[in-house]
């Protein structure tokens, strides 16, 4: 069999190891590994992605080709009419999609290396060639070099990343209005433009696309991949003109991206501040990550506008430092071309990543004078936080995941393995009016006590972390709560010191399954993590179910009027202390 002969000389991409490979190579367990190899959000979806997942209907029917929904919710987004706007399976469907309806065998495609390999890669699988005009030292654009490029190639499609994978810079304007007036398709590729200082809300002031409008030759690419947690969905998008897009359609293959994908990334384009707020700590962590890997004396590193740092390697050999990480299982991309000699990049995590790749930078190399620098601090955002919070608590007798949207509508997701606890926590969600996700593993095998203990304390958790420093809510709030013959209250203050005393009497040894005895300790749970007062009682009763529902529906209620906010009370955090 003669297969085309293109592919003989063909590079293939290297993509990153499969997770669960590297889990076996390294024998390390997944939750142990840090992964900072692929520019991952280490904070996953949203909580309302979450349950748009968990409540899919209609895996089984085919999704809508033209992504409309999608396309709708995108267009609010980016500000850009529905019919310039197309979604793909990924940023990188879009890269290969753009050349397919550009190129005829041999034509031109102009990159500017180092930069992102999946447009050389996509260039060959289309019959192209590519044009290389490499950056400068600092990674800016050779603007002399490339306008001689297209002087002398004409070439069709010129790919402009901003910021630019793998070193983090940004795209001089100038630069790219410049290319705009030559006879060439101008694609910018903003896969991580919602990392950028001073772009607003996720890169609303830096993204090119509304300049799509005006310039019949330019293309811009966007993803959910980074900024809303959803790589391994595979959803992106794009801006094209309008000329561009009746071949884009006939093009593209039918049903390319699923409906997984597309409503998760809806679901996200609806909980924007909760994805900024991930978004904001990624920018912290790689202030104090650039700081710390400042003070790694065989690291050379690069300012970077993404959520990853570049490092050149002195003194030693970069896939050997790649591989020492990896044994520690700190796991970070290398790089070996002429471009990039001896350089690792690292992916931006949670200030506990930082913290563990200092420690093992600090190993490999016995320099104890690396370590990681201060905590991390709050930088100003562009709009007031977030009020949410994503908790993860992981025993040897538990795994418990909690998301939690204080400001929600109700939405909930919840399992636990006890369907009565997931039917008294719907009533929280639904009572309180908050956008809730739990999943919880425990050892159930044994008893309810631990997954039940788990999830109250992860859901106080969640609850203290989404109110930050407090200030300027209610504080107290008294619920009282009718269910059929059962009457009871819940009063909370959110002061800040954890107590708990809870009146009830049961009928029988189990409610629902679980022993009756576990419900108080689940309050008091609670009230620990939450850090707040919490009283409840249980006025009368027949039932230990109603009993219990009448409880949890007043803990809903009592939370929703205690977690308000209060535009009186200022930014103060509401006490009495040291005043008259
Ligand atoms: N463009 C750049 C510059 C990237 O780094 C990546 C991801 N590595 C992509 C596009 C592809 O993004 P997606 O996951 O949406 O295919």
């Amino acid at each position: 069999m003669k297969t085309a002969t293109r592919f003989e000389n063909f590079a293939p991409y290297t993509p990153i190891e499969p997770y669960e490979v590297l889990v076996q190579r390294l024998g390390i367990p997944a939750e142990k590994i840090v992964k900072l190899d692929a520019n991952e959000n280490p904070y996953g979806p949203s909580p309302r992605a979450r349950i748009a997942l968990a409540n899919l209907a209609y895996t089984n029917i085919y999704p809508d080709p033209e992504s409309r929904a999608l396309r709708v919710a995108l267009s609010e987004f980016t500000g850009l009419p529905a019919d310039m706007l197309m979604a793909g399976a990924g940023a990188d469907e879009l890269i290969d999609l753009v050349l397919r309806v550009m190129l005829e065998p041999g034509d031109c495609v102009l990159t500017c290396p180092p930069t992102f390999g999946m447009y050389a890669f996509d260039t060959c699988l289309n019959h192209g060639q590519v044009i290389e005009v490499p950056r400068r030292p600092d990674f800016s654009l050779d603007l002399p070099s490339i306008l001689a490029a297209i002087q002398a190639e004409r070439p069709k499609v010129v790919f402009i990343t901003s910021p630019n994978n793998p070193d983090g810079s940004l795209a001089d304007p100038e630069a790219i209005k410049a290319l705009l007036n030559q006879p060439v398709l101008v694609v910018i590729d903003e896969a991580y433009v919602e990392f950028c200082d001073d772009s607003g809300q996720l890169g609303e002031k830096r993204t090119w696309m509304p300049a799509v409008l005006s310039n019949d030759n330019l293309v811009v690419l966007r993803t959910f991949s980074k900024w809303a947690g959803l790589a391994g969905l595979r959803v992106g998008y794009g801006a094209f003109p309008r000329e561009l897009m009746p071949i884009l359609w006939k093009a593209k293959q039918p049903y390319n991206v699923n409906v997984a994908a597309s409503a998760a990334a809806i679901a996200s384009l609806h909980d924007l501040d909760f994805l900024a707020g991930n978004v904001e700590k990624i920018r912290t962590e790689r202030a104090r990550l650039f700081d710390a890997l400042q003070t790694v004396p065989f690291l050379q590193t690069f300012p970077s506008q993404s959520n990853f740092i570049l490092c050149k390697v002195s003194g030693r050999s970069a896939p050997e430092l790649k591989e020492d990480l990896a044994r520690r299982g700190v796991l970070v991309r290398y790089y070996a071309t002429p471009l990039l000699e001896n350089t690792i990049r690292v992916s931006v995590g949670r200030p506990q990543d930082t913290d563990s790749l200092l420690l093992a930078l600090a190993e490999i190399s016995g320099d104890l004078q690396i370590r990681p620098a201060g905590q991390p601090t709050q930088t100003a955002g562009s709009g007031p936080a977030p009020r949410s919070s994503h908790v993860q608590r992981r025993t040897a007798e538990t795994d418990v995941e909690v998301s939690l949207v204080l400001d929600g509508s109700g939405q909930r997701n919840i399992s636990t393995g006890l369907p009565f606890l997931d039917h008294m926590l719907a009533q929280v969600a639904v009572h309180g009016l908050f956008d809730l996700d739990i999943q919880a593993h425990g050892d159930l095998e044994v008893d309810p006590h631990h997954t039940l203990e788990d999830v109250a304390l992860c859901l106080g958790q969640a609850f203290a972390e989404a109110l930050g420093n407090r200030a300027g809510i209610v504080r107290m709030a008294s619920a009282e709560v009718p269910m059929d013959e059962s009457l009871a209250r819940v009063t909370l203050d959110f002061s800040g010191r954890p107590y708990s005393v809870i009146e009830a009497e049961w009928h029988g040894p189990t409610i629902g399954g679980i022993p009756a005895s576990l419900f108080p300790h689940f309050l008091e749970s609670f009230a620990s993590q939450a850090r707040c007062n919490l009283h409840a009682h249980v006025y009368y009763g027949r039932d230990d179910h109603h009993q219990a529902e009448a409880v949890f529906k007043a803990l809903g209620r009592a939370l929703d009027g205690a977690t308000q906010l209060d535009p009186r009370r200022g930014e103060a955090v509401p006490s009495s202390k040291g005043r008259m």
